[in-house]
């Protein structure tokens, strides 16, 4: 059951030939099974730490572990073990236009390495979406609500322990947004850990999970049943000692 962890970790890009940082110092865990929300104005870092704990980039300081593994060393043919443990929508949709939607989850299937069994695969996953009718669909033929389930359906193809998803949920209908908040919770209650960058509040606040907020690119608040952005940090040991004082 894989754990991610970063450890002191901090990002720069290149921005016009000058080093930007941003991430800062962020210590953080997830544990398996957990269900994480990382909250943070635009710009605060959100995709960027998604992107670590992913293995998509690495840091320049500090170390990003799946388990105990450094993910930096996960490159060339170790990269399928990122492929089968993270299953990942990003912000940006990356399905292909030019394949329909059962050969888009057909690609992601093989390159994490199933083989003869990703038909079946495929058809799993998109049948956990209720998406089943679309496998014929090119992407330009699909609402955005129905893009979206399709995303999930591919980040799920390769039944993977972990889900990263970036604002998976954004500029949806409220209906399309309980159903997918619905699935997650689901897939959640079966063990699989879900992190995910909302803006949707109003979610957060009724489902009240841990959340974790940054603020400039550092970590302002990790509270388990947290609200929305909620920057508060109180250690579990902490929360105790408050508890025993009342
Ligand atoms: P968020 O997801 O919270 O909006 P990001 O992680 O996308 O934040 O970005 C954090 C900071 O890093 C921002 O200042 C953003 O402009 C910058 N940034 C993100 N990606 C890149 C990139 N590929 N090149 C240069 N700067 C980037």
């Amino acid at each position: 059951m894989p754990i991610v962890r970063l450890e002191g970790v901090t990002k720069f890009y290149k921005y016009e030939r000058k080093k930007r940082m941003a991430v800062q110092d962020i210590d953080l865990t997830i544990e398996q099974g957990e269900f994480v929300f990382l909250n943070g104005s635009s710009g605060a870092g959100k995709s960027t730490v998604l992107r670590l704990l992913g293995g998509d980039i690495w840091p320049d300081k500090g170390t990003a572990f799946l388990d105990n593994t450094n993910m930096s060393h996960l490159f060339g043919p170790w990269q399928i073990r990122l492929r089968r443990t993270f299953g990942i929508v990003w912000q940006e949709p990356r399905l292909i236009r030019k394949l329909n939607i059962y050969d888009n989850l057909l690609q992601t299937a093989k390159a994490g390495g199933l083989r003869n069994k990703s038909p079946q695969a495929v058809a799993k996953a998109l049948a956990l979406v209720g998406m089943q009718h679309v496998e014929k669909c090119f992407p330009a033929e699909l609402s955005l609500s129905d893009i979206r389930h399709v995303e999930l359906a591919r980040a799920l193809v390769c039944s993977p322990p972990i889900l990263l998803l970036d604002e998976l949920t954004a500029n949806l209908e409220d209906d399309s947004i309980w159903d997918i908040f619905h699935l997650l919770m689901e897939l959640n209650s079966k063990g699989i850990t879900v992190v995910m960058v909302t803006h949707a509040s109003r979610y957060v606040n009724i489902m009240r999970r841990r959340v974790v907020t940054l603020v400039d690119g550092h970590l302002a608040g990790d509270v388990h049943n947290g609200r929305y952005a909620q920057t508060v940090n109180q250690p579990p040991t902490v929360i105790k000692a408050l508890k025993g004082k009342r």
